[in-house]
């Protein structure tokens, strides 16, 4: 179902709401990776180009007590966004009342407001967190229409996602997707739901626990589901091979088997890896095919895997891809992240996305996103979309 953007909504004098991911990392007051408030920008401007009143709000890390408070402000945000825009940014310390309603009825077209951080209502009683029903209704309250451009959040059910959006459709309000989201939804969800064959995904990262969801989807969805790092050694498991102190979840060999069984020939499983006798990027290191000997664990996949895997991917119209393929944040063992990455890049008449989390991390840590069609900018979010789950920040957006 299409879903309403920013670009159908007439935005001239009205109050437009908008839920933005600004969660960013702030240390003493100084913001590290302003990644996030960066991609946010083009939805904003486009609402104040068009001459609505931008009202942003976000939250922004965990506030459990009220001395959270001093170091979660969002005050140092609106000073970034102010300069990223150019423009002035009304910054309100506050989530709720008189201070927060004068400064929205002093605005003028154009003008953009962020108010403070949605999670200082959790300190009294979980509001936001718990998606309070008073708090949504009071913050759709302060608009005309909302925005909700937060990738992000959406598969949590807050106040200043699913709270506000419900409140505003109830009052026959419009809610509409920013450019963000719009992009997240283009792509995560088309490649799940209708991507164009052959279509191939790549899963890895630590563990097959937290990707069983995303590999159960995708083995229906997908041609070939090609699985690399830690992951990898619990499905040697699950066919009697040889482990060595490689990372393994015992409980789940079983269901490894189960998803081999099923899968048949769909699963591409690494037949070479660099093996080292400890998790360390300074001790000696090899490769070897098949089992992995005693004393040894297996930290990347090999160049055979690699050549193997990129002959699977040459084809595909689709990749999509989630978890790293070794332990890419030691140089030694980043090969078989950075190689797929790399040849990723090449393939121009294929569909080609980072599912967020750690592949993100990877793949910009490794100088390889850029050829790539789109990088996701949720962790949690992507993960759970690309287990086929509705997201709950996204279904309260108003379809078309
Ligand atoms: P995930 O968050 O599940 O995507 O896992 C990412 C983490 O998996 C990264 O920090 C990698 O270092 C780690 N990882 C990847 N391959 C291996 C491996 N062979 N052994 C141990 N950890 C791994």
């Amino acid at each position: 179902m299409a879903k309403l953007t920013v670009s159908d909504l007439d935005v001239k004098d009205k109050k437009v709401l908008m839920r933005v991911d600004f969660n960013v990392p702030v240390k003493n007051g100084v913001i590290g990776d302003d990644n996030r408030i960066v991609a946010a920008l083009p939805t904003i401007k486009y609402i104040i180009e068009h001459d609505g009143k931008a009202i942003l709000f976000s939250h922004l890390g965990r506030v459990k007590t009220e001395d959270d408070k001093k170091a979660l402000t969002m005050r140092p945000v609106a000073q970034r966004l102010s300069d990223l825009l150019g423009k002035p940014v009304t910054f309100v310390p506050a989530t709720r009342g008189k201070q927060l309603e004068d400064a929205i009825a002093d605005m003028k077209d154009g003008d953009v407001l962020l108010f403070e951080n949605t999670r200082f209502e959790d300190l009294d009683g979980k509001k936001e967190s718990g998606n309070d029903q008073e708090l949504g209704q009071y913050w759709a309250s302060l608009g005309d229409e909302f925005v909700n451009d937060a990738f992000g959040t959406a598969h949590r059910s807050h106040a200043s996602n699913v709270g506000i959006a419900t409140a505003m459709k109830a009052a026959n309000k419009p809610v509409a997707a920013g450019f963000l989201m719009e992009k997240e939804i283009k792509f995560l969800g088309n490649a799940v739901d209708n991507p164009k064959h052959p279509f191939v995904a790549i899963l890895g990262g630590a563990k097959v626990s937290d990707k069983i969801g995303v590999i159960d989807h995708l083995l229906d969805k997908a041609d070939k589901v090609i699985i690399g790092g830690g992951m990898t050694y619990t499905f040697y498991a699950a066919k009697g091979m040889k482990i060595g102190t490689s990372l393994v979840e015992k409980d789940k060999v079983g269901l490894a088997k189960e998803i081999l069984d099923k899968a048949g020939d769909k699963i591409v499983l690494p037949s070479d890896s660099v093996v080292a006798e400890k998790f360390d990027n300074d001790v000696p290191h090899k490769v070897v095919e098949g089992d992995i000997p005693d004393g040894y664990m297996a930290l990347d996949i090999g160049p055979k895997s690699i050549k193997e895997f990129e002959d699977v991917l040459k084809d595909a119209k689709t990749v999509v891809w989630n978890g790293p393929m070794g332990v890419f944040e030691m140089s030694n063992y980043a090969e078989g992240t950075l190689e797929i990455g790399k040849f990723l890049g090449t393939l121009t008449d294929a569909t080609t996305i980072v599912g967020g989390g750690d592949s993100t991390a990877a793949v910009k840590q490794l100088g390889v996103g850029d050829k790539l069609t789109h990088i996701s900018t949720g962790g949690g979010a992507s993960l759970e979309y690309l287990e086929g789950k509705e997201l709950p920040g996204i279904a309260a957006i108003s379809n078309k």
